[in-house]
């Protein structure tokens, strides 16, 4: 059930203030991916919140998202795309860059990481502000995917990241 997914995601995370800068509380997701029964009960719960066969490939944020799309991409059969940060791609890529609290960050998908039509389900494990899924889901469009999901373990909502990426809807498992 919904709740009892809720609550196998906060049961594994651990807030760090202060991290990777003043003011931030960090969500660590270690203990949760450490887990293997909680861990596995989550995965689960996100494949039937889509049901197998609902998309074609996982798209995973580099990198907890690499650990989450790779374990439904198992699950379920299909292939994972990992969405990676700049510089990391052996060959072309498309790019996308947008800004972080300071500074700047870019991610990049190989140019032929989905098929033309592709339905791509994209994971991550925190949702902010939005703005790394937003970016994410631009490059799994330019790349020619078809985005059929966006879900996170964890969605912080005073960051108003659903707000950002609507239409498009987002699954989160807890929202804090
Ligand atoms: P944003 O682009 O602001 O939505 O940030 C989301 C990305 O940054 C995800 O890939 C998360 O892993 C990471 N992230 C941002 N804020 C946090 C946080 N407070 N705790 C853990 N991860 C975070």
């Amino acid at each position: 059930s919904g709740p009892e997914l809720a609550a196998l995601v906060a049961g594994g995370a651990v807030d760090v203030r202060d991290f990777p800068k003043p003011g931030i509380v960090f969500k660590d997701l270690m203990p949760f991916f450490g887990d293997g029964p909680r861990f596995r009960r989550v995965v689960d719960g996100i494949v039937a919140h889509y049901g197998a066969g609902s998309f074609d490939v996982v798209a995973g944020v580099e990198a907890r998202g690499f650990v989450v799309a790779a374990a439904i991409a198992y699950a379920t059969g299909v292939g994972v795309v990992p969405v990676r940060k700049a510089g990391k791609l052996p060959r072309p890529g498309f790019s996308a860059s947008y800004a972080l609290e300071y500074g700047e960050a870019t991610l990049e998908v190989s140019e032929d990481a989905f098929v033309a039509g592709q339905r791509v389900l994209v994971v991550d494990d925190v949702l902010a502000t939005g703005g790394t899924a937003a970016a994410t889901m631009d490059l799994v469009e330019r790349a020619g995917g078809v985005l059929t999901g966006f879900t996170v373990l964890m969605e912080l909502a005073f960051l108003n990241g659903r707000e950002r990426l609507s239409p498009r809807k987002v699954h989160a498992l807890l929202t804090v």
